[in-house]
């Protein structure tokens, strides 16, 4: 299952904000986008030319930098970031909105979102490594679509895992309202599809819809 490998914080310097793809680093003075950093900040894009090659702020590189970053907030590579929004576009209700939820409907969004996971690519991997089960059944497939109702269980083999006990004495992440957790904390159930309210990631989605609306 494809997905992107390569050094992460380059994609914040490119998207200039902070993305949070890296777990606790993200919060410390090691990043390189942290005020106070002890790293020296490159304030500009990366690559060869990212120094010499000035933003425009013409309409479509705004629209195309803010799908970019909903892409690898959620590591979504960039076909089946699409595929969501044609499918978000054929529902009822506001295609940014249903991309929105369809994104945080994954099941690797999921494991993130309960404490589990100190990034999403780390979730990912307690999903792809079969800690993880959805109604009793162990899923591999950390783009699985969860559905109000159902019930996400963190391994009993896997609760007391070094990188699990740490993330949740550390991380001080409160489970959104539409997650319930249960099982001292080592389930979470699906109580209902998320607000738009409900999702707190820096978004204008309206800027994707017109991407793709061209
Ligand atoms: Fe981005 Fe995290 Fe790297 Fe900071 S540490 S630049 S927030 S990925």
């Amino acid at each position: 299952m494809a997905r992107y490998t390569g050094p992460v914080c380059r994609l914040c310097r490119r998207e200039r904000t902070k993305l949070f793809l890296k777990g606790e680093r993200c919060l410390s003075l090691k990043c390189p986008m942290a005020e106070n950093s002890d790293r020296t900040l490159r304030a500009f894009a990366p690559g060869q030319h990212g120094s010499s090659r000035q933003r425009q702020g013409s309409e479509y590189l705004t629209q195309l930098r803010e799908k970019q970053k909903a892409r690898r907030i959620y590591g979504v590579l960039e076909q089946q970031f699409r595929n969501l929004y044609e499918e978000a576009s054929r529902r009822p209700g506001m295609t940014g909105t249903n991309l929105l939820q369809f994104l945080e409907l994954r099941l690797d969004n999921v494991v993130y979102r309960a404490g589990w996971g100190a990034s999403r690519a780390q979730a990912r991997q307690f999903v792809r490594h079969g800690h993880i089960t959805v109604d009793g059944k162990r899923v591999t497939i950390p783009s699985f679509r969860v559905r109000p109702g159902m019930v996400v269980v963190l391994k009993n083999q896997t609760r007391e895992n070094f990188n699990v006990v740490r993330n949740r004495d550390t991380l001080e992440r409160t489970v959104p309202g539409w997650l319930e957790t249960g099982d001292n904390g080592f389930a979470v159930t699906v109580r209902a599809v998320p607000q738009r309210e409900q999702i707190d990631e820096q978004i204008h989605e309206q800027l994707i819809v017109e991407l793709y609306s061209k």
